[in-house]
């Protein structure tokens, strides 16, 4: 006779943040949350249609031994304006810079408002429209920002102490 696994403790839910990408003929209006962008390179998987991290020292990086793409992506904790919920937003180098230039003086991405749209087909590149500039009186206003390097070590496995118990299903693929 089988014996069937049980479980009464609800488990843990996954990331604690959704990360959001756009998609072509997408967009997101969001607020950021986080002061900076987190930088991380990363490995793009066409088998597993994912993206993986990039692990120091490269000599034993699963994702250089498979000769994997390498690409940089920076994630920005975020109120998403249209889903009303708060997510880690992904953004290629051309965005990133795009909303480097976007802050001009202020110190902080905090309060900045954006638009990030995408074109047609998959090649499209994303493109940043400031929507508000941070008002220093309205920052006490928004949520404490969420550490990005949190939902990220659950969603890529290398929180070793607390390995992700999430099913794979949950991941969310890249474009
Ligand atoms: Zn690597």
């Amino acid at each position: 006779m089988l014996t069937v696994r049980r479980c009464d403790d609800v488990p843990d839910a996954g990331p604690e943040l959704d990360v959001r990408r756009v998609g072509p003929m997408m967009s997101v209006t969001v607020t950021f949350l986080c002061i900076h962008l987190r930088g991380f390179w990363t490995h793009w998987n066409e088998g597993r249609h994912r993206t993986q991290p990039c692990t120091d020292p490269v000599e034993s990086c699963a994702g250089h031994r498979s000769k994997l793409p390498l690409r940089w992506k920076a994630y920005a904790h975020s109120y998403d304006h249209d889903q009303h919920d708060q997510c880690l937003l992904e953004m290629t180098p051309g965005a990133a810079r795009q909303v480097k230039r976007a802050l001009q003086a202020h110190e902080s991405l905090r309060g900045l408002r954006v638009k990030v749209t995408r074109g047609k087909g998959p090649k499209a590149r994303l493109s940043v429209s400031v929507q508000k500039l941070p008002d220093p009186r309205e920052l006490h206003k928004l949520p404490a920002e969420h550490d990005a390097l949190i939902t990220l070590s659950k969603l890529w496995g290398f929180a070793l102490e607390n390995p992700p118990e999430f099913p794979e299903a949950d991941l969310i693929p890249t474009e």
